[in-house]
């Protein structure tokens, strides 16, 4: 590690390490920090969707928009990271069959291709769908894997000259006549000081926390969301109730034997510890149930939580499910400081693009191009030699230090069914040690 860079990230979650990779392939010296490790927080909790948009589009249309681009550049750049499942919305009240010509007019609004698909189709392709079902369309959404995604564009970034410092937490902003001139944090080596030209705050549900480091206040209202996994294959598509965003819509078929029901919303009181317990269970298996009514009878193997990066709007009054899941890039120049940008909200599906934003935000003041190339870059799966570097790795049993705490946070994360899960984080692992 060296003792200065020109911008310092701050969070490894999706937008910090998208930001690390945009100013690394800018040109710009760059260190992401991240006080547990990479994909630790909400992006390696999500319900694992890439969003085509529909579910947002009747009420949310700029978030929609957002999400079906950015669907777009991922399936082209990360295939090794998506599987196009697809996604049906599916109508079984009286209601819901109401809001699909408003939801088919919605996405075509936002550019979403949305086909109409007969309910005797739909029988068929999916045999555990409610059989009372009205009606159904077909929309582009996919399953994304966020920690092979997170850990591919660190593996870039590092390869591109970034540095990356995990389990190191940001304690304070150092500040020279309205200016960043570095950072301090503690790691389990010792604390440590940095000089830096400019500070990306990328902490999600925490950039509030990071912000105060700095003497500035950023409101975000943390809604945690509680998810089941059901150890069942019970569909082939991701299965979306036909109605506004509400708990218990969307059911993912996620991995093999692996069935993600979600979510719900609540304010969280400390987005450190969130609990989940049988009031979700019932709310999932209530309304997710109402879809595919089988998920009652397998019920779930597990339960996990974590906490959305809401923005919140002056003298602005919604509730959690109202708030846009757009983004929000805050140059603090505007408030005296700077040097130090915030990038907060929006989805995991676009969490490249809040980057790309963040980074242009900063460029003119770090001295790099506006213009970023992530939107070009092509993410590469790991070759067949690294997959087997990698598996004689753990049958030699060479898993200490760090390497325990990525199987650890892989366990609590939703990956912990998928068997394939640690290849990426192995090998970033082992690059890091050289
Ligand atoms: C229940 C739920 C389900 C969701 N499902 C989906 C979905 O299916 N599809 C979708 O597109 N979006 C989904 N989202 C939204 C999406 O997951 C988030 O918007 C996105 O992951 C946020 O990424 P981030 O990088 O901003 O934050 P995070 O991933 O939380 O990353 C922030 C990082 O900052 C680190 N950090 C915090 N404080 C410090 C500090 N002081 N020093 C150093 N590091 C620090 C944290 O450890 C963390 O790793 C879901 C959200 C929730 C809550």
């Amino acid at each position: 590690m060296r003792d200065y860079y020109d911008v310092v990230v701050v969070g490894g979650g999706i937008v910090g390490v998208f930001a690390t990779l945009d100013l690394a392939l800018r040109g710009a010296s760059v260190l992401l920090l991240e006080r547990r490790s990479i994909c630790s927080g909400t992006s390696g909790k999500s319900h694992g969707m890439l969003h085509s948009g529909a579910r947002y589009a009747t009420t949310d249309p700029k978030a929609a928009v957002e999400c079906i681009r950015e669907n777009r550049i991922l399936s082209e750049n990360a295939p090794h990271c998506i599987r196009d499942v697809g996604g049906i919305f599916v109508s079984v009240r009286d209601e819901e069959e109401e809001y699909h010509s408003e939801l088919v007019k919605s996405c075509k609004r936002a550019e979403i291709p949305v086909e109409e698909l007969d309910v005797g189709v739909l029988r068929s392709l999916e045999p555990y769908v409610n059989r009372e079902a009205r009606s159904a369309i077909l929309v582009p959404d996919k399953v994304i894997y966020a920690r092979d995604l997170a850990f591919s564009v660190m593996l870039l970034a590092m390869a591109r000259g970034a540095g990356v410092l995990e389990g190191a937490s940001l304690e304070r902003i150092a500040v020279e006549s309205g200016q960043v001139v570095g950072v301090e944090g503690a790691s389990p080596d010792g604390v440590f000081k940095i000089g830096c030209r400019g500070v990306i705050n990328a902490a999600g549900p925490w950039c509030g926390e990071v912000a105060s480091k700095a003497g500035l206040n950023v409101e975000v209202i943390p809604a945690a969301g509680v998810m089941g996994v059901a150890n069942a294959n019970l569909t082939r598509h991701i299965i979306n109730r036909m109605r506004p965003p509400s708990d218990g819509d969307i059911i993912v078929p996620y991995a093999a034997g692996a069935t993600i029901a979600g979510t719900t919303a609540k304010l969280a009181e400390d987005q450190d510890r969130i609990e989940a317990g049988e009031e979700d269970v019932e709310i999932l298996l209530q309304e997710c149930g109402e879809v595919v009514p089988a998920l009652r009878s397998v019920g779930f193997s597990r339960l996990y939580a974590s906490v959305r990066p809401l923005i919140a709007k002056e003298g602005e009054e919604a509730g959690l499910r109202e708030i846009t899941r757009s983004f929000e890039v805050i140059d603090h120049a505007e408030e005296g400081l700077r040097g130090f940008v915030t990038a907060v909200g929006g989805k995991l599906t676009t969490g490249r693009l809040i980057a790309e934003k963040a980074v242009d935000s900063i460029s003119q003041h770090v001295g790099v191009p506006r213009g970023s190339f992530t939107e070009r870059v092509r993410l590469e799966p790991p070759s067949r030699e690294e997959a087997l570097e990698i598996e004689a790795m753990l049958r030699a049993g060479e898993v200490e230090g760090p390497i325990e705490r990525l199987f650890r946070d892989a366990l609590e994360s939703i990956d912990a069914e998928r068997q394939t899960a640690l290849t990426l984080p192995l090998l970033y692992a082992k690059r890091l040690r050289r």
